[in-house]
């Protein structure tokens, strides 16, 4: 019996079916395996989904997988221009949709690939599907007239001015935190030194790489603590993996990969050390606190990863804001909207950048009403 599994792949794609029968195997959305549809399931909120921001929100929000409504033109609007800056997953989905809507966009990517967080995260351990994110999105960007891709170019306020765009979006990612400052332990940690035996997720996929024994401190909880051990164990180090939780990469039982997660860490021989905060380190050993208040431990290392949190790299956009607060009288900026979405706003998975970029894009030039944005059930209470 030929079986085909078409559940995930119909999630991200409702429109496989019609794509395979009519030969449009490159506007295919592949699913990427990563399970935020089941994560959704599990902490019983609307589905998301990363490679279809529309799943959950046909009847909600009215999103169509694939129509997106034509912008609106008024006769001083014909030629409605967009700026892109950043073309991570929020930046290339809210380029798709707004050329889809029919506007001019133009996006600006500092670097010289386009893709932000999932280029550089796919080329970790188990990550390679990650780039679908990012090849979907630019297959569909090469088919528009109307979108310019402009790599390697870092704009700055002056540069954003001279586009003289209609809107810009600011969508520049974000950087892991070097202070410790993480879900758990909610503040920054103070002692940790000395500079150079500090390094984040950033620096790695950065490849600029520690040496000796090294010890990961886990307090993001998700994929990313994990897979940066098994990174470093590949490079040959000694690793020991410490993390508040109960569990490794706690986050991961909602989209049931933890147990395996876990056990690949064992199988790798990562030392693995849980219930434990970090309170200092000195760039010999890490001083540990245990969760159930048996006190300090130490661990000795030479270096320390910190998977904790992530700062917005929003400078840009609240330096644009400041330029445009002291020229709010001058007639000669025609800039009507400026926004920032994705990491650059508020730190998130994957799935939260793209559905944000998409947000964006449906929502320009839109009457949105932000107190009812969404639809939404009335359920019958039993005890009534
Ligand atoms: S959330 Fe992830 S696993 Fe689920 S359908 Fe979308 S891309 Fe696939």
């Amino acid at each position: 019996m030929d079986f085909i599994g078409a559940a995930r792949p119909s999630i991200a794609d409702p429109f496989l079916p019609n794509k395979i029968m009519n030969d449009q195997l490159e506007d295919i959305r592949e699913c990427i395996g990563c399970n935020i549809c089941y994560a959704s399931d599990g902490l019983a909120v609307p589905i998301r989904c990363t490679q279809n921001p529309t799943m959950g929100e046909e009847w909600r929000r009215n999103w169509h997988p694939e129509i997106l409504p034509q912008r609106k033109t008024t006769l001083n609007q014909e030629d409605s221009t967009v700026l892109i800056v950043g073309a991570g997953p929020a930046g290339l989905e809210a380029a798709h949709a707004a050329g889809k809507r029919g506007y001019t966009v133009m996006l600006a990517e500092a670097s010289s690939a386009p893709g932000g967080r999932v280029t550089k995260e796919s080329a970790l351990p188990g990550l390679r599907e990650w780039s679908r994110v990012r090849d979907y999105r630019i297959q569909q960007l090469t088919k528009m007239a109307n979108v310019e891709m402009f790599m390697e170019s870092e704009m700055t306020v002056e540069n954003i001015l001279e586009v003289d765009a209609d809107h810009v979006m600011i969508a520049t990612g974000a950087n892991w935190r070097r202070d410790g400052f993480g879900r758990g332990t909610e503040a920054v940690i103070p002692n940790l030194g000395p500079e150079e035996c500090l390094f984040t997720p950033d620096d790695i996929m950065e490849e600029k790489f520690p040496t000796g024994a090294i010890m990961i401190y886990d307090d993001d909880g998700y994929y990313m603590g994990s897979v940066m051990a098994e990174k470093l164990i590949q490079l040959g180090l000694t690793v020991s993996y410490v993390t508040p939780e109960a569990k490794v990469s706690s986050w991961s039982g909602y989209t049931a990969e933890q147990p395996r997660v876990q056990r690949r860490l064992m199988d790798l021989g990562v030392n693995i050390i849980t219930s434990r905060s970090l309170s200092g380190f000195d760039g010999h050993r890490a001083e540990l606190q245990c969760h159930y208040g048996s006190g300090s431990h130490f661990l000795e290392c030479e270096s320390l990863l910190l998977v904790t949190a992530r700062t917005p790299r929003d400078r840009l956009y609240y330096d644009l804001q400041t330029y445009l607060e002291t020229r709010s009288s001058d007639r000669s900026i025609k800039m009507r909207s400026l926004s920032k979405i994705g990491d650059c706003d508020s730190p998130s998975i994957i799935a939260d950048a793209v559905f944000a970029g998409h947000r964006w894009a449906r929502e320009l030039d839109e009457t949105v009403d932000f107190d009812n944005p969404a639809k939404y059930d009335r359920m019958f209470s039993c005890l009534n």
